[in-house]
């Protein structure tokens, strides 16, 4: 779908999940997201065709962050056009490069000490071993012809090299999944995933600092085209929802005088949020770590000494 002149949206569905990439054709030609493994096979590269656009005419892939349906497709594209440079936010570069990095350091981390997890080992989806090309750290301007540019944003708490890219003549924000509502919608719009934020302060920063910058109209990673005010909105909603997690926690330690652990602060503060579907809930582990961090830091809970899985309790 193309959104503007020479500015396109590539869809496809993941898990019933809407998923896309955007694609910048200027001077140089622009993807940002490869997708999962085979999203560059089965969808890039046909959109590509449709635009006459050779695979080699792909100057660079902009991974926003390190999730396999946003990097999957690197190892495809780098294999079809080994002159297109692969790059990601440098505080992200180990997880995007390397599939077992990804899980083990980022879907796999809380596993031994808390007990939770996702996939033990990396799916096919994830994608091969690839090294980026270059790597960028926010303030970067990507060139696409005369007065047109793309000006590069690290927007860090989904993850920590999380990028975002700004086309400051539309006044278009490129957000991959740097803020996230209420959690991530199906395509039908019903709930699908938790918010996964995870670095607390970094992504309220993130919220911020888009509600100040000028954007007439939000382009995410699976969430639907958003415009002035919806994006006030989801902005502010973002903000709400980490706001209300934290003080469902805080509610349910003061409940649990021996402590709680991850897998039932999961459940108390999915089920006070009520619309995240059980069978995704293991999710919410990534913002639950992130706000026990944090509340440990300002001295509001502390860990119970020698328990495993390892137990929360208000200071
Ligand atoms: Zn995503």
């Amino acid at each position: 779908m193309e959104l503007y002149p020479n500015v396109y949206q590539i869809g496809s569905l993941y898990g019933g999940r809407n998923l896309f990439q955007y694609l910048f054709v200027g001077d140089n030609v622009v993807l940002v997201d490869t997708g999962t493994a085979d999203t560059p096979e089965k969808t890039i590269f046909p959109f590509l065709d449709k635009l006459k656009i050779k695979p080699e005419q792909l100057t660079l892939a902009v991974t926003t962050h390190a999730d396999l349906d946003h990097q999957g497709g690197n190892d495809s594209i780098k294999s079809l056009s080994p002159r297109t440079m692969l790059s990601c936010g440098e505080a992200d570069r180990e997880l995007v490069e390397d599939p077992s990095k990804l899980y083990d350091l980022r879907y796999n981390f809380l596993k031994q000490e808390h007990d939770v997890s996702i996939d033990p080992v990396p799916s096919p989806e994830a994608g091969k071993l690839r090294h980026m090309d270059l790597c960028f750290t926010g303030g970067e301007k990507i060139h696409l012809g005369d007065d047109w540019y793309l000006e590069v944003l690290h927007v860090p708490g989904h993850s920590r090299g999380h990028l975002a890219l700004y086309d400051p003549r539309k006044r278009a924000l490129f957000s991959g999944d740097a803020v996230q509502g209420r959690g991530c919608p199906e395509a039908s719009g019903k709930m699908a995933l938790p918010v996964t934020y995870y670095h607390i302060d970094s992504y309220l920063s993130t919220i911020r600092y888009f509600e100040h910058l000028p954007v007439e109209v939000l382009y995410s990673g699976h969430w639907p085209i958003m415009h002035g005010e919806e994006i006030r909105d989801f902005l502010a909603e973002s903000r709400r929802t980490v706001e209300f997690a934290d003080r469902a926690i805080l509610q349910s330690l003061a409940k649990a005088p021996a402590g709680l652990t991850m897998k039932e602060l999961i459940e108390a503060v999915a089920s006070a949020m009520g619309d995240w579907p059980e069978e995704n809930w293991i999710f919410a582990m990534f913002p639950i770590k992130g706000h026990m961090d944090r509340l440990e830091q300002h001295g509001k809970v502390k860990p119970v000494p020698g328990t495993r899985p390892a137990r929360w309790a208000l200071a």
